[in-house]
């Protein structure tokens, strides 16, 4: 029996920013993704038959064919017709990013089933080759396949690596009952700012860069560069999400412990993705410590959960493979 296991990392967007619509349906993004040290851990071993088996702690999360994990698996099966040879798998996912939290939890599974059916299988495949197989999975996918700090622009599936800031630490929360339709945020956000896109004729002339993204990348490179305090806080208040318009009005909790979270010494605060988990930049272990007991302080509720996690350079990280 061969097996491969792997550590899938959750993302947070410190920029998430709506262009205006794209010809495919889908909306034209700008997006700086980061990789943080909160994952799920994903076992891929062979079977002799040739089936696609998934089984998941989380009991929100299918098992079937609407898996992510399971498509990223049928997916190399349809590609490389000659592996049948090698039967099929078991994929068994313990999870531990929070389910529809804005964090990717099902993109970064099916990241590392398609790098662990790599190795497994023999495929040979490059990170670019992998990349390509993940946007056909989803817009999120080929960010986790690398993982880091990214530039992410199209409908969010064009990657390019920013400078590593992973120094940094993040405090999440999210109240365990809520949960947050990535389609909902941006069909309701084209409901009520479709107006304000540039039209067709327009978008043409318009550079395909984003001017808002600009400030964030420049903050970036120069704390990558300098490694100094006051870098930091010039990202902190450089955070931005377009969706915060849509879910944050709709879910006053959210609101409500985005504010909380706002009002602590970090760098910034901010939803993450549709939400509805919010995050707060630190500079250290120890500043997100004292905002995770402050926070437990200030909102004593227990439907409310909180995790810290540092930065991360990577997304996928493979544990064992034998
Ligand atoms: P994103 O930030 O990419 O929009 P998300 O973090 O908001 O994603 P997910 O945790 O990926 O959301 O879950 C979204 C939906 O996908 C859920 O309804 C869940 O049932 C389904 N899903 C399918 N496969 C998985 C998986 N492997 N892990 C988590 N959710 C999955």
């Amino acid at each position: 029996m061969r097996v491969c296991s792997l550590a899938a990392s959750a993302k947070i967007n410190l920029h998430l920013e709506i262009l205006g619509n794209r010809p495919d349906g889908y909306h034209e993004l700008a997006m700086v993704m980061q990789s943080i040290g909160l994952a799920d851990e994903i076992e891929i071993r062979s079977l002799s038959t040739d089936t696609i088996r998934v089984h998941c702690s989380h009991p929100d999360v299918p098992t079937d064919d609407r898996n992510l994990a399971y498509r990223a698996a049928a997916l190399i099966v349809e590609e490389f017709p000659s592996i049948a040879q090698y039967g099929g798998v078991e994929i068994t996912i313990q999870k531990h990013i929070p389910v529809a939290a804005g964090l990717a939890g099902g993109s970064t599974n099916a990241a590392a089933v398609l790098v662990g059916l790599n190795l497994l299988w023999k495929l040979g495949l490059t990170q670019t080759d992998l990349q390509a197989l993940g946007a056909k999975l989803g817009s999120d996918v080929p960010f986790c396949i690398t993982g880091g700090t990214m530039l992410a622009t199209g409908r969010g599936e064009q990657v390019s690596p920013l400078p590593d800031v992973s120094q940094l630490y993040v405090v999440l929360a999210k109240y365990r009952h809520l949960a947050v339709s990535t389609a909902w945020a941006y069909k309701t956000y084209r409901q009520q700012f479709g107006h304000t896109y540039p039209t067709p004729e327009s978008a043409h002339r318009q550079p395909h860069t984003s001017a808002q993204s600009g400030p964030i990348v420049s903050a970036l490179a120069k704390f990558a560069q300098n490694n100094a305090a006051s870098d930091t806080l010039q990202l902190g208040q450089l955070l931005y999400n377009d969706l915060e318009k849509v879910v944050l009005p709709a879910h006053p909790l959210v609101q409500h412990l985005r504010d909380e979270l706002y009002r602590q010494p970090t760098l910034g605060a901010m939803m993450s993705g549709s939400g509805p988990t919010v995050f707060a930049l630190t500079q250290s272990l120890i500043q997100a410590q004292q905002v995770q007991a402050a926070l437990k302080v200030a909102l004593p509720d227990p439907d409310l959960d909180s995790w810290i996690a540092p930065f991360t350079n990577t997304s996928i990280r493979v544990i064992r493979h034998d």
